[in-house]
């Protein structure tokens, strides 16, 4: 491992939020930074999705950032290849190519409390050594896979939605589609042209309106070109029709309107009664999210398609079974399945101060301060986090509120020479208290379905429970009580790196140790932490008949210790509250 370069600010991943947040910092004349890619191409969820009739269900004119607009939309609502286009321009018109490393996909991040930066792993072994990360991943990033019974079985080709398998043929093929959300609505209508038979698995039916889709007119191109400010009215009218929606989600019963409308088009294109029952919900619209489309419901009714509502019991050789005992042969599956979205950080590697873990701060669910940043995490900037979503408008709005608010927190660590900032457990706390009273009563809590907003407890991880002008608005200027602003050198904290002598399981290892702690003011007591290497057996100290673990440095007291999990670095965390193994003011103790 090489630590190959220690910039300020590491963005992470090269979608609408990494790239948002570069342009900003180079706009502040902030240029040390570095955007980590995990793939050849700029992108993010418009490289990865490539199913046919991929596009955005959010009108084009408000799909771009608003210091960029985008003169070259060729529709109301773009495709994929244009967004991805408009995506790799921005990339060129702001020169940030240089900033960016290809194939460097993180694997860990750990804070080191010393120097007060990040050290992030690349799969490659490349280590960076930044202040601040801005970490950009996208919440609907991995694939959501059920594991159906037989799964391995089928033997025919099965490729997620947002893994699209171009190099399979569809023509002629009988094609399974399981799950029926936005990216199904796009998709099967595109490959019902070309297979002999689509069977769609539907679970829930969804709550669909018309997608008012039409060619940007040639005299409207001309007008943006040409006439300053009338793309801007344009965008600026759609943004607030649909801001005025978000009294809807948030009062339920003012859902009337647009479940009418929702009906309406079922009525008007789905002629046959027992279809149309099959395909309307039972939920309050908004519940889940609401799909747009003009052509899925007629889709559903050409000769080669069947909508199945049994559930699926197994996969076969040749195909799936479902729970009324009928065989649905297919040569190719697809999964529209969605994305894990509550559980997404579950495996991700991201190691704060104190030996935090982000799985054991996020232990009763994710939550984050303002979606972007989390107690324990001093210097680590999530996009898109927790409940920043927007459950009406443009992500991409929602995006560049996060940049500006980061790189305002950026000006604050400036401003009081810190090298550390943290947002406090106590803010982050009545935050999420108050944002969830909010959502208890929206229609995505309490509309009567489940969804990917909700995680396993029924909580709401997804969604800000308002306009996404009033988000906006608290994300213009940090507040200063709001966090922990601190110097590493300044920082009263003890600090002891070297060798010690750990003991257990009738072992005594000679290991090196890199401890640190701090006076807890809320239990009084001094928690000290760290890592300890140098001796492969310290595994064996972590078995559940080892007792409890001791460390000792020279001739200093003997202490207890907590060992846990090994990180990547090939170092155990080790903890324990009371006297620390190193020298410390007795009075802190
Ligand atoms: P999704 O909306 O989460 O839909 C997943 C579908 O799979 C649902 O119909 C779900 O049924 C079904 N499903 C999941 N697990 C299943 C199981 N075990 N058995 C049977 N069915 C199962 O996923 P998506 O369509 O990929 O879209 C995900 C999100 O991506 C969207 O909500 C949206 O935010 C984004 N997206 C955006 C656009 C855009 O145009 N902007 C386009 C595509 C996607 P249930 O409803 O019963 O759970």
């Amino acid at each position: 491992m090489k630590t190959v370069a220690a910039p300020r600010v590491l963005i992470v991943g090269t979608g609408f939020s990494g790239l948002c947040m570069a342009i900003r910092l180079k706009e502040a004349g902030i240029d040390d930074f570095v955007i980590l890619e995990k793939a050849s191409e700029v992108g993010g969820t418009w490289r990865e999705n490539t199913y046919p009739g991929c596009g955005c269900d959010v009108m084009s004119l408000m799909y771009s950032f608003s210091f960029a607009p985008n003169r070259r939309w060729t529709r109301m609502y773009a495709r994929q290849p244009e967004i991805l286009d408009y995506i790799r321009r921005i990339v060129d018109d702001y020169d940030l190519a240089p900033h960016i490393r290809f194939d460097s996909a993180v694997v860990a991040y750990d804070f080191d409390e010393a120097t007060d930066r990040w050290a992030v792993r690349t799969a490659a072994g490349d280590v960076y050594r930044p202040r601040i990360v801005a970490a950009g991943p996208g919440p609907l990033h991995k694939p959501s896979i059920p594991a159906f019974p037989g799964r391995d079985r089928f033997t025919g080709n099965v490729f997620h939605s947002a893994e699209w398998d171009h190099s399979v043929d569809l023509t002629g093929k009988r094609i399974a589609v399981i799950g029926t959300g936005a990216s199904a609505v796009q998709f099967v209508p595109e490959i019902a042209k070309q297979a002999a038979h689509v069977d769609v698995f539907q679970r829930t039916a969804h709550w669909v309106l018309p997608k008012l889709d039409r060619a940007i007119t040639p005299t409207e191109k001309h007008l943006f070109r040409t006439v300053p400010g009338v793309q801007k009215t344009y965008r600026g009218a759609i943004y607030w029709s649909h801001e005025s929606l978000i009294a809807g989600f948030m009062h339920p019963r003012l859902m009337g309107a647009l479940e009418r409308a929702a009906r309406g088009l079922l009525r008007h294109q789905v002629r046959d009664t027992a279809l149309r029952a099959t395909l309307t919900p039972d939920y309050t619209i908004g519940c889940k999210r609401i799909l747009l489309s003009s052509n899925y419901y007629p889709t559903l009714q050409r000769e080669n398609v069947d909508l199945v509502t049994s559930g699926i019991a197994e996969f076969t050789e040749t195909g799936i079974r479902t729970d009324d005992g009928a065989a649905h042969d297919a040569d190719v599956v697809v999964f529209g399945t969605g994305f894990e979205i509550a559980d997404r950080f579950a495996s991700e590697h991201i190691v704060g101060r104190g030996g935090l873990s982000i799985q054991e701060a996020w232990r009763d669910g994710m939550e984050a301060y303002l979606g972007v940043a989390v107690s324990g995490f001093p210097n680590f900037f999530l996009m898109m986090g927790p409940n920043s979503g927007g459950g009406n408008q443009s992500i991409v709005f929602v995006i560049e509120a996060q940049a500006h608010y980061i790189l305002e927190c950026l000006k604050l660590m400036d401003g009081h020479e810190a090298t550390r900032i943290e947002v406090r457990g106590g803010t982050q706390r009545d935050f999420n208290r108050r944002i969830h009273q909010k959502l208890a009563g929206s229609v995505w809590n309490s509309g009567g379905c489940d969804s990917w907003y909700l995680d396993r407890t029924g909580r709401n991880r997804a969604v800000w429970p308002g306009s996404s002008a009033s988000y906006w608005l608290r994300m213009r200027r940090p507040g200063v009580d709001d966090f922990d602003l601190s110097s590493a050198e300044d920082r009263d904290e003890e600090d002891y790196r070297g060798p010690a002598v750990l003991e257990g399981a009738g072992l005594r290892l000679a290991v090196e140790v890199h401890l640190t702690g701090h006076l807890d003011p809320l239990d009084g007591h001094y928690h000290w932490y760290g890592q300890v290497a140098g001796d492969d057996r310290i595994a064996d100290l972590k078995r559940p008949d080892a007792g409890v673990p001791t460390l000792r440095i020279g001739d200093g007291p003997l202490v207890d210790a907590i060992l846990a999990e090994r990180d990547p670095w090939g170092h155990f965390r080790i903890t324990g509250v009371g006297a620390p193994p190193f020298a410390l003011d007795d009075l802190l103790v």
